[in-house]
């Protein structure tokens, strides 16, 4: 991509896996066969930068999920090195509702500097909404952020309608819904999760499914303030996801905001 492009935008990776670099070609595989998408390279932080760097971004959210409660710990501490490492990373830490100690898990998250938590129900296999899961809300609201996968038309445990109920009873808990609030559930998640207060929404692993317009219309009812970019890499490299982006026709300003300033306003960035 020309450097004219994209170099004018301060452009922030809303959505970037890494793995340890033990695991990190099987967790590619393993994911890449879950969605059935061809993966790019690996979820090293050195792959993740690589890709990034053709396009200029200045800062990548970073994750990892436990599949099950053994893995977090390690897991924590691995996103924390990562982040010690890059100082362009900004990390979340990761729990599961099957923790046996979810406030703790939770204060380690902030002892260690990380930024918010992140949940994928589907690979964690429990519901969203769980009463399990409400404790790891219970011990987050008003301290951390939540990102969340959302959405699969072939398993129910992230749908629109659990992200809802979390938002119901969790109303001053930041969420941010991945992949437009329901990976390939848009029409759903747009009537269950527009207008709602504290969620704002990443469009990585959206755009390669949707035409830019109806894209470009899910960003608008959602608010364009309220969105932002992300690569999902390993799924996608970052400028591909960047081309969709642009593919929408979104004003220079309204893309300042997608591409940067909104994730900086959602997380408390100065
Ligand atoms: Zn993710």
């Amino acid at each position: 991509m020309e450097k004219e492009l994209y170099e004018r935008f301060e452009i922030i990776d809303a959505h970037g896996h890494i793995f340890p670099e033990k695991i990190a070609e099987n967790a590619t595989v393993n994911i890449g066969n879950f969605y059935d998408i061809p993966m790019h390279g690996c979820g090293m932080s050195e792959k993740l930068i690589e890709s990034g760097k053709k396009i200029g971004v200045k800062q990548y959210l970073v994750c990892s999920t436990a599949t099950s409660p053994h893995q977090i710990d390690a897991i924590n501490r691995f996103i924390t090195k990562e982040c010690a490492a890059h100082p362009e990373f900004f990390g979340l830490g990761t729990t599961h509702a099957d923790s046996y100690d979810i406030e703790g898990d939770i204060q380690h998250i902030i002892d260690s500097g990380l930024h918010g938590v992140k949940l994928h129900p589907d690979f964690q296999l429990f519901n969203a909404d769980s009463k399990e899961a409400f404790q790891i809300y219970d011990a987050m609201q008003g301290r951390l952020p939540l990102m969340i996968h959302c959405g699969d038309n072939r398993y129910d445990y992230s749908a629109p309608q659990r992200i809802a109920n979390i938002h119901r009873n969790f109303p001053k808990l930041k969420i941010q819904a991945a992949h437009l609030g329901g990976y390939q559930q848009w029409d759903d998640a747009v009537d269950l999760l527009k207008g709602l207060e504290n969620v704002a929404f990443d469009f990585s692993s959206s755009l390669a499914f949707l035409a830019p317009e109806k894209a470009a219309g899910i960003i608008r009812t959602y608010g364009v303030e309220n969105c932002f970019y992300g690569s999902d890499f390993p799924m996608w490299t970052h400028e591909e996801e960047l081309e969709r982006t642009f593919a929408m026709g979104f004003t220079e300003d309204e893309l300042h905001k997608l591409l940067g300033r909104n994730f900086k306003e959602f997380y408390g960035i100065v």
